[in-house]
């Protein structure tokens, strides 16, 4: 766990949340300022401040990730409309929290990226 990391204390349960789903490796919880009717975060409990901070061994967490953002669509009823998974990394993307998520758009039109 970082100190003063903001989703590691949520994945320790020192900030409170409500969890949409959660194992040993992860947890899903809603964005707090949701840009889409549906904003879910995929969030591993180990803090990696974004993918270039994972190795080789992690290949099986990263996976993961996308396995449970895809079950997670399917919970929120979003899998049939559509969906989009985004990773923010570095200054240029915007991360404004330094610990690897997988945001999950989905409940309308999502605009083309740029
Ligand atoms: P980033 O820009 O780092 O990819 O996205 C971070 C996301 O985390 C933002 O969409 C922001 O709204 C969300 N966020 C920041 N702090 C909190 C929080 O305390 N709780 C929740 N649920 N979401 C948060
Ligand atoms: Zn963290």
């Amino acid at each position: 766990m970082a100190q003063d990391c903001i989703f590691c204390k949520i994945g320790a349960g020192a900030i409170p949340s409500t969890m949409l789903y959660k194992d040993e490796t992860c947890f899903v919880i809603r964005d707090i300022h949701p840009k889409a009717p549906t904003h879910l975060l995929v969030i591993p409990r180990r803090h990696f401040t974004a993918l270039t901070g994972a190795q080789a061994t992690d290949d099986g967490m990263l996976g993961h990730l996308l396995a449970v953002a895809s079950k997670v669509a399917k919970q929120e009823g979003v899998a049939d409309s559509g969906y989009r998974l985004v990773v923010n990394q570095g200054e240029n993307s915007g991360q404004e929290v330094p610990h690897l998520h997988v945001h999950l758009l989905a409940g309308r039109k999502l605009a083309v990226m740029g």
